[in-house]
């Protein structure tokens, strides 16, 4: 490719950015058309998104759905820190009491994971103070008793 082409792609994308940064309702608006268009694609692109966020951050996504689900009940959602509540309980177990290995990845079930104290199913809200450190596996056994 001639360096010229690249100079040319470089001087377009800045401009592209330049527009982007000048009209951000116009932008919005025409994506905006181009979801309502193209249905099928957006769902798409959004389960490629949802899988790339996925494979770089699978604590989070989990995160992400169980903040979703307390919502969709009609919980309060505040965002929450996974590494400060596990800092905050100074990396015990708040169910068994027993320190939990953060190096510990999926699929280990005595990696650290966030457990509602009330449950959502039981009306209990996604909320800094109703989480507690615990492992997956004294969380899981738990289930949704409070
Ligand atoms: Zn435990």
């Amino acid at each position: 490719m001639a360096s010229g082409t690249v100079e040319r792609k470089a001087q377009v994308r800045a401009a592209m950015a330049r527009y982007r940064l000048r009209h951000p309702d116009r932008v919005k608006a025409s994506q905006e058309k181009w979801k309502a268009d193209h249905p099928e694609e957006f769902r798409a692109s959004q389960r490629r998104n949802d899988a790339y966020q996925y494979a770089k951050a699978p604590e989070k996504s989990a995160d992400k759905k169980l903040a979703r689900a307390a919502r969709l009940a009609g919980r309060r959602v505040e965002k929450i820190s996974r590494t400060k509540i596990f800092e905050r309980d100074g990396w015990v177990c708040q169910i068994c009491m027993e320190p939990i290995d953060r190096t510990l990845k999926k699929p280990d079930l005595m990696r650290a994971s966030i457990d509602h104290i009330q449950p959502i199913s039981k009306g209990g809200h996604h909320t800094v103070d109703n989480v507690q450190a615990s492992h997956l596996l004294c969380n899981l056994r738990k289930g949704n008793r409070s």
